[in-house]
């Protein structure tokens, strides 16, 4: 299992980046996202378009993000412009991962992240050591964790589905018997 956690949310102001750190976890191969309780809105954007796009993806809120640190059952990546280059670490945790059988965490922030995160991550992972966004670590983390493998992943109980297209745009909604395998 792979699970994103987005630690802090300022309601309003991180309103669309807490979305989009859902749906990047979610169509970049992530298993689950976790929000903070104070991120309702984005929480239903995401299980909405979950419902409308396919799975399987869980989005959950949390009462005590730092708890689910705490309390997590298998390795955590903590992505951070301070960490370690992604590039070096890569191999490492891909095998410490193994294929699903060690679950996951990667702790993406809002914020300025106490350095308890810092502690508790068995990893600090840096896209670059320059400041940029947490859904654009999130994207380019995941996409070198699955190594690419996550783009050609099947969706199941979609309402509806993107025909790739050289020009124009056409959503079929998707048959019910057809699961998306
Ligand atoms: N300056 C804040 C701090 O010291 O923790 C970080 C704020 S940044 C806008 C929000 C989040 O984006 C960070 O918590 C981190 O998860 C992610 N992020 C920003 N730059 C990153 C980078 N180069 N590599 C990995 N993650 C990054």
């Amino acid at each position: 299992e792979v699970a994103v956690l987005r630690l802090g949310h300022r309601p309003g102001r991180d309103e669309r980046m807490t979305t989009h750190v859902g749906l990047t976890a979610r169509a970049l191969g992530a298993d689950r996202a976790v929000f903070p309780d104070n991120a309702g809105q984005s929480h239903e954007t995401v299980a909405d378009i979950t419902d409308r796009f396919g799975g399987p993806f869980d989005v959950e809120l949390t009462a005590s993000p730092k708890a689910l640190i705490r309390n997590w059952d298998g390795r955590i990546v903590h992505l951070t412009m301070y960490g370690e280059r992604v590039q070096d670490v890569e191999g490492e945790i891909r095998s410490a991962h193994h294929d699903d059988e060690d679950p996951l965490l990667v702790v993406v922030g809002a914020e300025k992240v106490s350095f308890d995160v810092y502690e508790a991550a068995d990893w600090n992972v840096g896209v670059t050591n320059q400041p940029h966004s947490e859904v654009a670590g999130l994207a380019v983390f995941l996409d070198r964790l699955f190594e690419g493998r996550e783009l050609d992943r099947e969706w199941v109980d979609a309402d509806r589905r993107v025909i790739p297209m050289e020009t124009g745009k056409r959503v079929e909604s998707a048959d019910a018997d057809d699961d998306g395998e």
